[in-house]
Formats: structure tokens, C-alpha cells, sequence
């Protein structure tokens, strides 16, 4: 699944193609994806001046002029490419919307778990009240120590699952609260509650530092991830005990694999407490 990075790196891209243009046509070639694609029929949308391509947790917001906007989640496994119109159409590009420069965006999405909504925001630059009750964006100075510390008392859970819980904060995917977990000393079990102070201040800045490096290199390739220019992101390359079947980068001890939540959980047993 796409994660902040890759959204980020995406987004930064779409910026640079669709800033200032306009919308002349958008093909559905499908009825629905997670949600209808009714919405996308209606005609206010064309010829609406793209102000600005922002992201917020893992949603892209494209917002046109008289505070018309799309939200687009890519699910597990969709992509966004920009190419000329005459290309040729893939089977799984379900919406293509075409630019006033000849260009087109289509919206690749095989498992049809991704999503494309139409909505009015409640004034110009700002968020979709769809997306009312996300947490604060894990790179944003609102995330900090003080927070984690306070929101992680009274939590019986383990910590792992806090950080991925989007009300806490957004979109620290399975891959970057492990890495940032190996590199703060703290296992995944840890109840949320039994943090001190100090391992919050370590955990919130190992968390930035996964994600700031991640974008900084073009996101993390798993499975089906691309940027818009069809390059592959590298950070998976860097994966400490993600995905490691081996031992600890650092002490040799064999890392361990569990299920938490649904997900893959890794760690070292002897580093992480
Ligand atoms: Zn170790």
C-alpha cells in the first residue's frame, strides 16, 4: 500500500503537471471503484483552475477554483500517471481526466479498493470535511513529545498499534513505526501506556527522521508502488528489520516476526525493550 512518503513523492510530482491548468474532460471507464464514480460527471468540475495539489495522511486533494476539489486514496495497490492523451489506455486506468495542455491524468486501480471522491471544501486552501477526524501529520510540529506523552496514557494497547491508529496520528504505515521502533530501543508489544517521557521524545523524532529520509529519497517500494514518473522509490533498500528474516543489524540476534493487529510485526528482541 502507498504510505505518506510515497503519497508525498506523488504529490509533489502532480504538483508540477497540474498546477494552473484546467480540467477539459474526465472519462469514467468504470461505475464504481471503493465509492461511485457518478460524482465525477457533473460538469462544474471542467474548466476549473487547479490552485492547488496538497496531501493530507495518504489522501491527495486537487483543488480547483470556487473551492471544488477530488480526494483521491490510492488503496492497496493504485497509481497515478500523467501522459499524453493519445496513449494508449491501461485495463486498470478507471478515470482519466484530460488537461488543457494535451496531457491526461489517469488513475490505475486493479483491486479497486482506491478512491476517487468530488467534494465542495468549506472555504479556499482548506481541508475536506471528510477528512475531519485525522490525527496531526506525523511530520507537523503539533506532533510532538508532549503529545505522544499525553496521548499514550490510560492506553493498554501496545504502542505499535497507537502510532498506527489515525486519530493519534497519520499515516506512520506498518514499515516506518517498525524501523522507527528499532531505532528507539522500544518493542512493538510495549503497552502505549508504560512510555516514559523520554522514549516518547526518541520515538517522535525517529519517526520524523524515517519519514523526512523516505520522502527525501522518492518513498519505499514493497509491491506496487511507482511515483508518477514510473521511478522506484529506494528506501527499502535501507529497511533495518523490515521484512528481515535474518539477524539484528546490530547485536546478530535473529529478528523476530509477529502478528500484531493484522500486520507484520518485526523486531529485535534483545535491542528493542
Ligand atoms: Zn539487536
Amino acid at each position: 500500500m502507498p504510505e505518506l512518503p510515497e503519497v508525498e513523492t506523488i504529490t509533489r510530482a502532480l504538483t508540477a503537471h497540474l498546477l494552473a491548468h484546467k480540467f477539459t474532460r474526465i472519462d469514467t471507464h468504470i461505475e464504481a471503484l471503493r465509492y461511485s464514480l457518478k460524482p465525477l460527471k457533473n460538469s462544474e468540475l471542467l474548466n476549473k483552475k487547479i490552485v492547488s495539489v496538497r496531501r493530507r495522511a495518504r489522501y491527495i486533494i486537487i483543488e480547483m477554483t470556487k473551492c471544488h476539489a477530488f480526494i483521491i486514496h490510492l488503496g492497496m495497490s493504485g497509481s497515478l500517471r500523467v501522459v499524453p492523451a493519445k496513449t494508449k489506455r491501461l485495463k486498470h486506468e478507471h478515470v482519466v481526466w484530460h488537461l488543457d495542455d494535451g496531457m491526461t491524468l489517469r488513475f490505475d486501480c486493479p483491486r479497486r479498493f482506491g478512491f476517487v471522491k468530488v467534494c465542495t471544501l468549506p472555504k479556499v486552501g482548506a481541508e475536506p470535511v471528510e477528512l475531519n477526524q485525522l490525527g496531526p501529520e506525523p511530520l507537523s510540529a503539533e506532533f510532538d513529545a508532549v503529545y505522544l506523552y499525553k496521548s499514550t496514557r490510560r492506553r493498554t494497547g501496545s504502542i505499535k498499534s497507537l502510532i498506527m491508529n489515525n486519530a493519534i496520528v497519520v499515516g506512520v504505515g506498518n514499515i516506518y513505526v517498525t524501523e522507527a521502533l528499532f531505532e528507539s530501543g522500544i518493542s512493538p508489544l510495549r503497552k502505549a501506556m508504560s512510555l516514559t517521557k523520554k522514549q516518547c521524545d526518541k520515538l517522535v523524532s525517529e519517526i520524523k527522521k524515517v519519514l523526512a529520509h523516505s520522502i527525501e529519497i522518492g518513498g519505499t517500494t514493497i509491491a506496487n508502488y511507482k511515483s508518477v514518473d514510473g521511478s522506484e522509490g529506494k528506501f527499502v533498500q535501507l529497511l533495518q528489520v523490515y521484512g528481515n528474516d535474518k539477524n539484528c543489524p546490530v547485536c546478530d540476534t535473529p529478528i523476530k516476526q509477529k502478528r500484531l493487529a493484522g500486520r507484520n510485526s518485526y523486531y529485535c528482541p534483545r535491542c528493542q525493550k
